[in-house]
């Protein structure tokens, strides 16, 4: 594998090799990464590097783009048959761009925006001081519910009748629980916002419809390819017809450059994979693969956001266990389970501690497991939390998870 990169640079090469180790031999939790395909990843490395191609299909600043102009018309029809959207750009370099253009497109510096707040399961796109939304946006934040842990419309109503966002974000990176998009777009409607829904976690449950779908009622969705989707590392919006024009302008030229047009090619061959019966299926083992690992992580005393889950994720309260997010991250990488650390709702450790980690489906999901499997870890974590003085009792655990993961061989052809 990687005969050039070895011929060429020994260093990368080491490095690329140690990484394909590591991602076959942890038991990969991150709720927001996948494996994806042999075909992605040949796409994403092809020739399709090579080539300038700023503008749009038929509309570029280069020539000799007739070939990468065919990628691009492919990627955006599949994407608009894929969520049964009007329209779709494909050339956002990742989902935080994709963002930025949304929002550019809709507001000036200055206005106001209103998302979930990062402490509460939101992204840092929404509006976070340090990241350029709330460098040039006025936000305000909506939270979720002391107790319940899940979003309140009315609250989320009054709130925005009293600041007058001028647009309305809805979508999460730690948010366990489905979304009232109809009521969104009537608080939206009410204040005069422009709704604009980030599914960036959730697009390939949404593809693969087993999740309800914003598309019908948001006027803007931003998504990532590279979560549930499982595809190349990226970027898309979904738009209607009316609103196509000003998405396009504010994505080039108003914040990108060149096209990467190998991973838009690589985005098309995603949406091919998501429109196959397989991918439902896929979908659907993601989520039952969720419910199974939420059922037994509560069977083991583990407090969850919200008591459980409606999506690919769940977001463990390590607090009652005696541990913080940051205890059980290193915990768990110990011994071969990959998560990241995670405020929950209400925390009182800052976000380099947390009192909790995210735990998700997909990747696993992509690998075969199901939900014996689910509970096998739910069993190890518990374990490895009432062990974690006792390195031979970490040690033995962490052979159960490599055990675990030669059951599921990850990229065989490589
Ligand atoms: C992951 C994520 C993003 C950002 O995507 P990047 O490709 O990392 O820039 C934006 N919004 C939400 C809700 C996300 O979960």
């Amino acid at each position: 594998m990687y005969d050039a990169v070895h011929e060429t640079d020994p260093e990368i090469a080491a490095i690329l090799e140690a990484e394909l180790g590591r991602q076959r031999d942890q038991l990969e939790m991150i709720a927001s990464e996948n494996f994806t395909s042999p075909a992605v990843l040949e796409t994403v490395g092809s020739v399709l590097t090579n080539k300038y191609a700023e503008g749009y299909p038929k509309k570029r600043y280069y020539g000799g783009c007739v070939h990468v102009d065919e990628a691009e018309l492919l990627a955006k029809r599949r994407a608009c048959e894929l969520f049964e959207a009007e329209r779709a750009n494909v050339q956002p370099h990742s989902g935080s761009t994709a963002n930025m253009t949304a929002y550019c497109a809709f507001a000036e510096p200055g206005d106001k925006i209103m998302g979930l707040s990062l402490s509460h399961g939101g992204h840092l796109t929404h509006g976070h001081p340090v990241n350029f939304s709330g460098l040039l946006f006025q936000a305000v934040h909506y939270e979720v519910e002391p107790g319940s842990e899940v979003i309140d419309y009315d609250r989320m109503r009054e709130q925005a009748k009293k600041e007058q966002p001028r647009i309305l974000i809805g979508g999460a990176s730690a948010y366990p629980r489905t979304w009232d998009y109809a009521a969104m777009r009537s608080i939206a409607d009410e204040v005069g916002a422009v709704f604009i829904f980030d599914m960036a976690h959730i697009a390939g449950l949404v593809a693969g419809k087993v999740h309800p779908s914003p598309v019908p009622h948001a006027d803007v969705v931003t998504s990532t390819t590279h979560k549930t989707l499982r595809g190349p590392r990226g970027g898309v919006i979904l738009c209607t017809k009316e609103n196509l024009k000003a998405i396009n302008k504010l994505n080039f030229p108003g914040m990108q450059g060149g096209p990467l047009m190998h991973v838009i090619a690589a985005k098309a061959v995603c949406f091919h994979q998501c429109l196959q019966p397989e991918f439902r299926d896929y979908a659907q083992r993601t989520l039952d693969n969720a419910q199974a690992l939420a059922a037994a992580l509560l069977e083991k005393g583990f407090e969850l956001a919200s008591g459980g889950t409606d999506n690919h994720l769940v977001l463990v309260n390590c607090k009652p266990r005696g541990l913080t997010g940051k205890e059980m991250e290193e915990l768990l990488e110990h011994v071969g389970i990959t998560c990241n650390k995670n405020t929950v709702p209400f925390d009182e450790e800052s976000p380099f501690v947390t009192s909790g980690v995210r735990l998700g489906t997909p990747a696993l999901t992509t690998r075969g497991m199901g939900p014996d499997e689910m509970r096998r870890i739910a069993d190890i974590m518990d374990r490895a939390v009432t062990s974690r003085e006792d390195e031979d009792a970490l040690a033995r655990l962490r052979g159960e998870t490599e055990a675990l993961g030669r059951d599921f061989p990850l990229y065989p052809e490589l």
